[in-house]
């Protein structure tokens, strides 16, 4: 007789197995990240094919098979089905899986970290076109247009779950002040991964591998801190996080964030923060370079 057991799960990832499986790397509330195969989801009428999507939030019945977990049954709680709504959009997901992957290790449960990744998904879908918000609106000339705001909430959102994450897990970088010096950084500074943080202009030579940022992506990087520790802090407490919380939509108008989003400098602090997590993870986050690719083109 199999032994059954239930999680709430996010899909991280779905991949093929031999001929008819799938390969799931679910997050769970319960039991952290693990990897289970959904057997039979490629052939034709599988009852398991709503299950096996990536970024499907679902509670999942399983049994423990002689290698892996296998799927037997379960209810899609969230589809967000938003999130295939674009290429970059469908990017940036991708990253916060890989993220997700790249800092957690097997079977090591964070309620906190699955409600953030909850939370991530929620925003990032928001932002599909013709979701519920940033919905294109007559902006001025010279003003940038809707795929614009939608990239910069993107990334916006991606770097305030990565300090998130990296808080949660007891590695967060240094942000406020110089990592080195502890002097304020209030003009252009520079990134370390290596050196764990923010580097004023004095200090960033000290780190072969910091990234430059200018005096907008400085103030950015700040402001996303302070949004991620207030998200980190009320991801502990049951219920959810808001999807306002820690963070403002860009302007419709202006393109720009009350939280001091901004392009390029946007993506220049998801990038800075994704090397970061390279650092940490030792190895490369393949998909912030599909992303950049997308994004960026
Ligand atoms: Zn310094």
């Amino acid at each position: 007789m199999p032994e059954y057991f239930s999680v709430e799960a996010v899909v991280l990832q779905s991949r093929p197995l031999g001929e008819a499986d799938n390969l799931l790397t679910l997050y769970t509330r319960e039991a952290g990240r693990f990897n289970a195969a959904a057997r039979g989801v490629r052939k034709p009428r599988s009852h398991l094919v709503s299950l096996a999507q990536p970024f499907v939030h679902a509670r999942l019945y399983l049994f423990r098979g002689r290698t892996l977990p296998g799927l037997a049954q379960g209810e899609v709680l969230q589809a967000f089905r938003g999130l295939r709504g674009d290429p970059a959009l469908w990017a940036a997901a991708n990253v916060v899986a890989d993220v997700c992957q790249a800092l957690t290790l097997s079977q090591e449960p964070n309620v906190s970290l699955f409600q953030l990744l909850l939370w991530v998904l929620q925003v990032l879908e928001a932002t599909a076109p013709g979701f519920r918000q940033l919905r294109p609106s007559p902006a001025p000339e010279g003003a940038p247009g809707p795929p614009r705001q939608a990239l910069v909430a993107q990334v916006q959102a991606l770097s305030v779950f990565v300090l998130a994450a990296l808080r949660i897990l007891g590695f967060g970088p240094h942000c406020q002040d110089c990592v080195e010096c502890h002097r304020p950084v209030t003009g252009e500074g520079a990134f370390g991964p290596a050196a764990g943080g923010l580097l004023g202009p004095e200090c960033a030579g000290r780190d072969p591998s910091a990234i430059r940022l200018n005096a907008a992506a400085v103030r950015l990087l700040q402001t996303e801190d302070r949004a991620a520790a207030q998200l980190a802090q009320r991801s502990q407490s049951e219920g959810g996080l808001p999807e306002e919380c820690g963070l403002q939509w860009p302007d419709p108008q202006s393109g720009v964030s009350a939280t001091g989003g901004c392009w390029p400098e946007g993506a220049a602090v998801a990038q800075a923060l994704c090397r970061f997590v390279e650092q940490q993870a030792e190895r490369p986050l393949r998909s912030w370079s599909v992303w950049e690719q997308i994004a960026l083109a």
